[in-house]
């Protein structure tokens, strides 16, 4: 047997006709670019989230680029982040010139500690971006009264989290703006690069709908810096079609993870926490322990592909080095970036492949010197 950490052809299998179907229909109408496509599928997302815009841009990096452009966030304000994200949650920060202000994670959620916010606000400080990491939101509540108290603005990195509920809402409008990105592996997922903004606030959808295409008002007249960074037809089409099975799909991961729950529970091993009315839609399955390298190999050598969501904690990054952080600084992101380990999960992971998996780490276990040994 063998199990990859995703597998992208088992999906296409199950949707093919419509795909082809689709890919056919917008190469006849030679509608590339724009066109009926990307409007139908920012309507029917924003709809989705429950929210009243949804502009699709090129990428996840994009969209909340262009979110801290549309805020007017500039040249050495501050943006409080989560230590323990993927790099693009600092990079579309940093890349207009803005400081990236990072704050460590919950050691059960890997979630932003929200307990730690308030000591990184300055007089600098114009927003903070909850990431909703591996598919469970952020402690929203608590991220919108410090917001609210100090007047900042909130950003959504819904980037792994599409359709997740916090509470009643799917994550999408407790900010002001939120970013998707349509990656291929992500829960919603195009095939090549693709992101989103969903907002209810008119001025920063008709903002971003001018900087994704060259800035222009209308053809050939511009008003803003902008770039090219548009969602292309058939990326849409394709979109369009995966949305309708997103929350089969969502449901699908929830199983799959409580599989794993039943399946490892005896194991020295931690299993992902969820808090309660934080809905994970488990984009991915994050185990912890203090063999997570030899527990890697092990899998490996036995066709299990895992990965490791994040090796190197942001402030370590090299491309952070000037903003002077140090190890200690961080010290639950620094710890679990060493213990941490993703089993495969998307939907169409079968029982007797995730029996298999657990069954691998049980041999490890019996195998390995000394036992699993949890933190707990
Ligand atoms: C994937 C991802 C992004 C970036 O999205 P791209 O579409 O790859 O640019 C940003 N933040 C998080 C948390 C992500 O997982």
């Amino acid at each position: 047997m063998q199990i990859n950490f995703v597998d992208l052809n088992k999906q296409y299998n199950h949707i093919k006709s419509e795909v082809d179907g689709a890919i056919q229909r917008v190469i006849k109408n030679s509608s590339f670019i724009g066109g009926e496509e990307v409007c139908s599928f920012e309507e029917e997302f924003a709809r989705y989230c429950d929210a009243r815009y949804c502009v699709a841009v090129n990428s996840g990096t994009d969209a909340l680029k262009f979110i801290c452009l549309a805020l007017g966030i500039k040249e050495g304000d501050e943006v409080i982040l989560p230590v323990n994200t993927f790099i693009a949650t600092a990079l579309g920060v940093s890349s207009i010139g803005a400081i990236p202000v990072f704050v460590d994670c919950e050691n059960d959620t890997y979630n932003i500690d929200t307990e730690k916010i308030e000591e990184k606000i300055t007089s600098r400080t114009k927003a903070i971006i909850a990431v909703h990491l591996y598919g469970q939101p952020a402690e929203m509540d608590s991220v919108l009264s410090i917001a609210q108290r100090h007047r900042l603005y909130v950003i959504e990195d819904a980037c792994q989290a599409h359709g997740a509920f916090y509470k009643t809402r799917r994550v999408g409008t407790f900010g002001i703006a939120s970013a998707f990105s349509f990656y291929p592996g992500k829960n919603l997922g195009a095939y090549g690069d693709g992101g989103g903004v969903i907002t209810n606030n008119a001025g920063i959808d008709e903002k971003i709908k001018k900087l994704r295409e060259y800035g222009q008002e209308e053809k050939y007249v511009h008003t803003e810096m902008g770039t090219n960074s548009r969602l292309d037809g058939l990326q849409a089409a394709i979109l369009r079609i995966k949305l309708k099975y997103l929350d089969e799909w969502n449901d699908k991961r929830k199983k799959v993870a409580a599989f794993y729950y039943e399946s490892l529970n005896g194991l020295q091993i931690n299993l992902p926490e969820t808090r309660p009315e934080r809905d994970h839609v488990y984009h991915l399955f994050v185990i912890e322990t203090d063999k997570r390298n030899e527990l890697l190999q092990y899998l490996k050598q036995k066709n299990i592909f895992c990965g490791i969501h994040y090796p190197i904690p942001l402030h370590y990054q090299g491309v952070y080095r000037g903003l002077a952080y140090k190890s200690g600084d961080f010290p639950v992101s620094e710890l679990s970036a060493s213990r941490i380990l993703s089993l495969p999960i998307y939907p169409e992971l079968e029982k007797e492949e995730i029996i298999y998996i657990k069954n691998a780490i049980d041999e490890f276990a019996l195998t390995s010197v000394s036992p699993l040994v949890s933190i707990n």
